[in-house]
C-alpha cells in the first residue's frame, strides 16, 4: 500500500530529526563529513527545485486568476476582502503576542549570551515602510523576476491580468487561454517536484537539527516558549475559530487537507518555497476554484504573515525587556502598527522576519547598536521559531482562501476523491 504524501513527509521529518540528532551528538553542532553533506544536499536540491518554479508560478497564477475574475468591480471586491482578511488576522496574532509578552515577561532579567559568530553588518537594515510600498512597483519587471522581488512580480502580474480582462475578445480570449494553459503547466511541474518532497524534507530536518546550538536555546528558553505559545494559540484557536465562524465547516478537515503544505512550510521555513504545495492542496484537497486561489495564495505568501506579525511584536517587546525599558502605551501602539507593516514587507524566505525587526525597533527609537547584540542571540535560536511561524503564515493564507471562496458563493469543499495527496493520481 502506498502511503499518502503527508504521511510520507511526516515520517521523513521524524527520520530527519533523528538523523540530525545523531550528527548533533557526534559533532556537537558543527557537523561535517561526506555523509552529512550528502544528506544536507538533499534539502538544498529540494529548495532549489521549489525556488525554480516560484516566479513563473506566481506570474502565471496571478495573471490567469486576475484575468479570469474579469470585471473591475468583482476584482475590487475580492481584493478588498482579501486585504481585510490579511489585516484582521495579523492584528489578532499581534495582540496575542503583545498580551503574552506582557504576561510572561520573557526578557526581564535575561542575561543575553553573545553569539560570537554574528556580525550585525550581515543583517541589511531594510528601508522605511514607505520605501517598501514604493518598491512594490518594479521599474523593470524582468529584473524583479530575476532578483526574486516577489512584490514587484505580483504588482506587475496584477496589472497585466487587469489589462487582459479589458481586451476585446478577439485578443483577450487567446491570451487568457495562453495564460490558463501556462499556469496548468506550472502546476504539472509542481506535481513532479512535490514527489521529491519527502526526501527533501528529510535532508532539511537532518541539517537543521544537526546544526542547532542547544546552549543558546536553553539561555533564552522563556522567550522561545512565549513565541511558541502565541503561535500555538493562533494556529489552534484563533484561526480555526475564524474559519468556523465564517464558513460553518469543520476546521479539522482543513488541517488534514493542508497537512503536506504545513509540514513543508515547517521544514523549509519559507512561505514562498511552500507556495506550490499550498496551491495544490487548496485546489485539489479543499476544492477551491483556481480563480480565487490563484489570486489569494500567491499574494498571501508574500503579504499575509500572521506568524511573522506576532513574532515582530513579541520580539521587540522582548528586546525592550532585556534592555530594561518599559514601553509606554503609545510605544506599544507603534509596535503593533509597525509589526503589521514589517510582516507585510518581510519576504517569504527563511529568517526574513528577524531582518525586518529593525523596522519596528527603529520606529520606537531604539538604536541599532544597542539592539544588535540581542538580535545576534535571537538569530542563533531563530530557526525553530522561523519554522513554526512559517507554518502559521501558510495556514492563515489557506484559511483565507477558503473563507473568501465561500463568501463568493463557492461550495462543495472537501468532497469526493479528496486527499489525493499523491501527485499525479488525478
Ligand atoms: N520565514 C517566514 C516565511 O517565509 C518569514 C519569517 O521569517 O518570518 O513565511
Amino acid at each position: 500500500m502506498k502511503l499518502k504524501l503527508h504521511w510520507q513527509i511526516l515520517i521523513a521529518m521524524v527520520l530527519g530529526a533523528g538523523t540530525g540528532a545523531i550528527f548533533q551528538s557526534v559533532y556537537s553542532g558543527e557537523p561535517s563529513g561526506p555523509i552529512f553533506s550528502v544528506f544536507s544536499s538533499l534539502g538544498v536540491v529540494f529548495i532549489r527545485l521549489l525556488r525554480m518554479i516560484i516566479v513563473p508560478l506566481i506570474f502565471t497564477s496571478i495573471v490567469s486568476g486576475v484575468s479570469n475574475i474579469g470585471e473591475g468591480k468583482k476584482l475590487g471586491r475580492i481584493g478588498l476582502k482579501t486585504m481585510t482578511y490579511y489585516i484582521v488576522t495579523s492584528m489578532f496574532a499581534i495582540l496575542v503576542g503583545l498580551t503574552l509578552c506582557n504576561l510572561l515577561t520573557p526578557g526581564v532579567g535575561v542575561d543575553i549570551p553573545v553569539n560570537k559568530g554574528f556580525d550585525p553588518g550581515q543583517l541589511k537594515t531594510p528601508g522605511s515602510v514607505m520605501d517598501i510600498l514604493i518598491r512594490m512597483i518594479p521599474v523593470n519587471p524582468v529584473h524583479a523576476a530575476s532578483s526574486g522581488d516577489m512584490l514587484g512580480v505580483i504588482f506587475f502580474s496584477i496589472i497585466l491580468g487587469i489589462g487582459i480582462s479589458r481586451l476585446k475578445p478577439e485578443h483577450g480570449d487567446y491570451i487568457k487561454k495562453f495564460f490558463n494553459s501556462f499556469f496548468e503547466l506550472m502546476m504539472k511541474v509542481t506535481e513532479i517536484i512535490i514527489k521529491f518532497a519527502p526526501i527533501g524534507v528529510f535532508g532539511l530536518m537532518t541539517a537543521v537539527v544537526a546544526k542547532t546550538g542547544f546552549d543558546m536555546i536553553r539561555a533564552v528558553g522563556k522567550y522561545m516558549f512565549t513565541i511558541a505559545a502565541g503561535l500555538s494559540i493562533h494556529l489552534l484557536i484563533t484561526l480555526p475559530l475564524i474559519f468556523f465562524l465564517l464558513t460553518r465547516m469543520n476546521p479539522v478537515k482543513h488541517f488534514k487537507a493542508m497537512a503536506s503544505a504545513l509540514a513543508t512550510a515547517f521544514s523549509t521555513s519559507s512561505s514562498s518555497a511552500t507556495l506550490p504545495l499550498t496551491m495544490r492542496n487548496v485546489e485539489k484537497n479543499v476544492g477551491v476554484s483556481n480563480r480565487i486561489s490563484s489570486f489569494v495564495l500567491p499574494l498571501g505568501a508574500t503579504v499575509n504573515m500572521d506568524g511573522t506579525a506576532l513574532y515582530e511584536c513579541a520580539g521587540v517587546i522582548f528586546i525592550s525587556q532585556v534592555m530594561g525599558l518599559e514601553l509606554t502605551l503609545i510605544q506599544q501602539f507603534v509596535v503593533v502598527i509597525t509589526a503589521l507593516l514589517a510582516s507585510i514587507g518581510a519576504a517569504g524566505i527563511p529568517s526574513a522576519g528577524l531582518v525586518v525587526i529593525f523596522i519596528v525597533t527603529q520606529a520606537i527609537g531604539f538604536k541599532d547598536a544597542d539592539v544588535a547584540i540581542i538580535i545576534g542571540t535571537m538569530l542563533a535560536v531563530d530557526r525553530p521559531l522561523d519554522m513554526f511561524r512559517t507554518m502559521i503564515n501558510v495556514f492563515s493564507d489557506s484559511i483565507g482562501t477558503v473563507v473568501i471562496a465561500k463568501s463568493e458563493g463557492e461550495k462543495d469543499f472537501y468532497k469526493g476523491g479528496l486527499f489525493l495527496e499523491d501527485p499525479g493520481d488525478d
